[in-house]
């Protein structure tokens, strides 16, 4: 029988097999001075319950270190990708896949990955034989790896001195549960929005500690593919390479003692393999270019990501965005998915519809009272007419 260490290895390798297979602009390059960059691969995967059967289904992989300033967020209307780090995107991207298989669902042929009940309109689940895991090639930023910042991770800001009273640690000082980055990163159990320059624009994006910690309880179905399923889906496992029993112990600390107990723990397990274009060396630089690759029933899709928009769609902050210029990763695609499945909705706006979703809502924002009891500071409304 496999070992979880070799199914995770498994993981590991076809993810990575994945990643080898994308386009040159999705990865990172040696720029014409002679640096070398490097990024963070995640990738969603189902695995066949039944060990006898060795059969992995990517689903979904991307790369990328970068979150948009929340200031840049004015013109998006749904196209722009406040969050461009690795494990988020994949996250996104398996919904997406969802959401395109269920578009293209058809009752005769069925599909490999989800199935539908009798009601009308379906219902769709993920096939009792799946059960899924998250591979990162980091630990995630946030709570769960302030024990681990290294010189491979850590800017020159990061050592700042800080201490408990400097209310510069805050993005909100009336809200002293959400820390700013890896400010004061002495301080556990905290929200913490995405590492970045402290002189730059500031990001509201959560870290993706905290993303993962909520998706941990709340499933990973956005509000779309929630009114899409009858049943949550949840991870099972969490694959990063090198865990030993610290990182191991701290993750589980940051993921199981965070919320109240929780009946879909994820389980972290080790790879061996590194991922070959991680950081291997102080001069390398994280590269700006982000990417992902999604794996629908019969057809990939591929796209270099800079700036929250498609490689090449690129116009300054003050101009408005071009047209087709969002990802199919992007709130604006992915409502666009929703309404062809349910044509009902077509007159609503994204934010309307996921206001409905009272149940959902309900739970998450009982989540962010325990992350956060002195109150939640949401990135900007972004919505989809
Ligand atoms: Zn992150």
């Amino acid at each position: 029988m496999a070992t979880t260490d070799e199914l995770a290895e498994r993981i590991s390798r076809k993810v990575i097999g994945e990643y080898s297979k994308l386009k040159a602009v999705c990865r990172p390059v040696t720029r014409p001075t002679g640096i070398r960059e490097w990024t963070i691969l995640a990738g969603v995967a189902a695995i066949d319950r039944d060990v006898s059967v060795d059969d992995i289904k990517v689903l979904s992989i991307a790369t990328g270190v970068k979150a948009l300033p929340d200031s840049e967020l004015q013109r998006s209307g749904g196209k722009l990708l406040h969050d461009c780090h690795a494990e988020i995107l994949a996250l996104r991207g398996a919904n997406t896949v969802f959401l395109n298989r269920i578009k293209n669902w058809d009752l005769t042929n069925g599909d490999d990955l989800i199935e539908s009940n009798n009601e009308i309109p379906p219902k769709f689940k993920l096939k009792d034989k799946w059960k899924l895991a998250l591979y990162i090639s980091r630990l995630p930023c946030g709570d769960a790896s302030m024990d681990f910042l290294n010189d491979n991770c850590r800017s020159d800001d990061d050592f700042l001195e800080i201490d408990d009273n400097d209310i510069f640690q805050y993005v909100n000082s009336n809200v002293k549960t959400i820390l700013r980055g890896r400010l004061n990163f002495n301080r556990k159990n905290v929200v913490r929005t995405k590492p970045g320059r402290y002189d730059s624009n500031i990001t509201l994006s959560k870290s993706c500690s905290d993303k993962l910690l909520m998706r941990q309880l709340s499933s990973i179905l956005n509000s779309l593919n929630s009114a899409l399923f009858a049943q949550p889906v949840f991870l099972r496992y969490i694959v990063i390479p090198g865990l030993d029993d610290k990182t191991r112990h701290t993750l589980e600390q940051s993921f199981h003692n965070r919320l109240p107990s929780c009946s879909h723990r994820f389980e972290f397990l080790n790879c061996d393999t590194p991922f070959y274009d991680d950081k291997k060396n102080e001069n390398s630089v994280p590269s700006l270019m982000c990417s992902t690759k999604l794996f629908m029933d019969d057809s990939t899709i591929e796209e270099a990501i800079l700036n929250g928009m498609k490689n090449g769609f690129y116009t300054k902050p003050c101009k408005p965005l071009r047209k087709h210029c969002e990802s199919h990763l992007s709130r604006f695609a992915q409502w666009e998915l929703f309404t062809q499945i349910r044509p009902e909705y077509k007159d609503t706006s994204y934010l309307q519809f996921k206001s409905q979703q009272t149940e959902r809502d309900r739970l998450i924002t009982s989540i962010k009272n325990v992350l956060s009891p002195d109150g939640w500071i949401p990135t900007k409304t972004d919505d989809v007419k």
